[in-house]
């Protein structure tokens, strides 16, 4: 899988354009999807250059997948969804519909979400 350094993630995480940051560590940066589909609707990057959840799961270092992990998990407690509950969703690939291809998993709630894929 080919990264493309000038999509509009690595753009952001290289501070070349704004986002509505809500966290970041050495790992991740968090921030608001620009068209949220839920109340809270926030999408979770890892600093690293990785396509997809295949790109990011086959070769990530087990540091890089932990602290991607724990920081998503914060993120939503900070949001306030652990009582409440929310949806975690990671597209790969032409099917998914995925859009920009830098990996990200959506963290969308504040609201009665539905069954999946209704
Ligand atoms: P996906 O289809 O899983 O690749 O999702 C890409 C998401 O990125 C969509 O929900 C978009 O609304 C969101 N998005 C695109 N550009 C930006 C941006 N500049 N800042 C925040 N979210 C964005």
């Amino acid at each position: 899988m080919i990264y493309d350094r000038n999509n509009i993630f690595a753009r952001i995480l290289r501070g070349e354009i704004p986002c509505k940051k809500v966290y970041e560590d050495q790992y991740a940066l968090a921030f608001h999807d620009i068209d949220p589909k839920t109340p809270t609707h926030i999408l979770v990057i890892p600093k690293g250059p990785f396509v997809s959840f295949a790109d990011f799961s086959a070769q990530a270092t087990e540091n890089e997948i932990v602290g991607f992990i724990r920081a998503a998990g914060l993120v939503a407690r900070q949001a306030g969804l652990d009582d409440s509950g929310y949806r975690l969703l990671a597209n790969h690939g032409p099917d998914s519909h995925q859009e920009v291809p830098h990996f990200h998993i959506h963290i969308c709630g504040g609201r009665p979400l539905g069954p999946l894929l209704a």
